[in-house]
């Protein structure tokens, strides 16, 4: 005989339409250091998920690798370079500590220089970006298989 049913707070969320998606995108830059115009593949993500108003997290998996969101144009790219460079220089990779079976630091500082992730609205089932805003994945140890994460929620 079934005399109610208890609710418990957690079945709010189970009835909940807010739905979820997942995807990591795998990349191979074939030099140390490279941006990849990765908007195309996270607007597909998007698509995919179905989701029409939420949020899209787009992370790098790795701790020598960035996401972020600028302009794509190659003097800036370039620019970018420069100045990571004398922020975070290659050489000499005597000066750093980090050595340690590795010669990565500047990718480290690079990367944190950089960021790790971005969060970009979805508005109407698009990527609600500024018009000159694209997502890339900055590389700066490459020539190796890397992944970034794409979570998107909303409903
Ligand atoms: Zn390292």
């Amino acid at each position: 005989m079934v005399v109610g049913i208890e609710r418990k707070p957690w079945d709010l969320f189970r009835k909940s339409i807010v739905k979820s998606y997942r995807q990591e995108l795998w990349f191979n830059v074939p030099t140390r250091k490279g941006f990849v115009n990765i908007t195309p593949q996270v607007m597909q993500c998007l698509k995919e998920s179905n989701i029409i108003e939420g949020l899209v997290l787009i992370n790098a998996m790795h701790i020598t690798a960035s996401v972020f969101i600028n302009d794509d144009e190659p003097g800036l790219h370039q620019d970018l370079n420069v100045w990571l460079e004398k922020l975070a220089p290659r050489e000499p990779v005597s000066s750093y500590c980090h050595n340690v079976g590795e010669d990565n630091a500047d990718a480290h500082m690079k990367r944190q220089i950089m960021g790790r992730e971005v969060v970009v609205a979805a508005t109407n089932g698009k990527l609600d970006l500024g018009p000159w805003e694209q997502i890339f994945y900055g590389e700066f140890d490459g020539r190796r298989e890397k992944r970034v994460l794409v979570k998107i929620i909303g409903e």
